[in-house]
């Protein structure tokens, strides 16, 4: 074990809850069981879980998406909160050395983070992804995980998007175009 790695992406308040900022509503919600149990499997493992969050400061007129979309996971708001259990698991195990918080101010979890680093110094070569949005910030993430030559698994129970033909196309882009296994 320990080659591996999750990467949890935005699953957060603002993109999940029914009232949150950017909400992908029910098909989102529907994911905590299965987000939550990965989690909880890749830390008992061992394996190396890194927890990718939006990272927004209010009012930055220059951020590009601010002319995109409205604000969302601003730094210091409940928006940013993770949702539901999974809150609880990085709580119980925000000490262990395995798992990792980043602030991440792009879709992708690899744009400005020294994710890459850590999964380097490791050996990890497998990357798994769950959370939201699966057209946006999962896709983001892959295509670099893809070009920097990482084998990517993107688990079909653990993401979704508030666009469901933009999820569609994602899943079949990722299987279909990049390689990566949907499972
Ligand atoms: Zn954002």
């Amino acid at each position: 074990m320990g080659k591996r790695a999750l990467i949890n992406i935005d699953y957060t308040y603002d993109f999940v809850a029914e009232d949150g900022k950017l909400t992908c509503g029910t098909p989102g919600q529907v994911l905590e069981d299965y987000i939550v149990s990965l989690t909880e499997e890749f830390i008992e493992a061992g394996d190396f879980v890194a927890l990718a969050i939006d990272a927004h400061e209010e009012g930055d007129t220059l951020h590009p998406e601010s002319k995109q979309f409205p604000p969302h996971n601003i730094i210091g708001t409940s928006g940013r909160e993770l949702y539901g259990k999974l809150a609880d698991v990085y709580e119980k195990h925000q000490d262990n050395k395995n798992v990792y918080y980043y602030d991440k101010t792009r879709f992708s979890a690899f744009a400005g983070t020294d994710l890459e680093l850590k999964l380097r110094e490791r050996g990890i070569q497998e990357l798994h992804l769950v959370g939201v949005c699966t057209d946006i910030c999962i896709l983001h993430t892959a295509v670099d995980a893809y070009n920097k030559g990482f084998d990517i698994i993107v688990h079909k129970g653990g993401v979704a998007s508030f666009n469901q033909t933009g999820h569609e196309w994602a899943l079949g882009h990722f299987e279909n175009t990049m390689g990566a296994k949907v499972v």
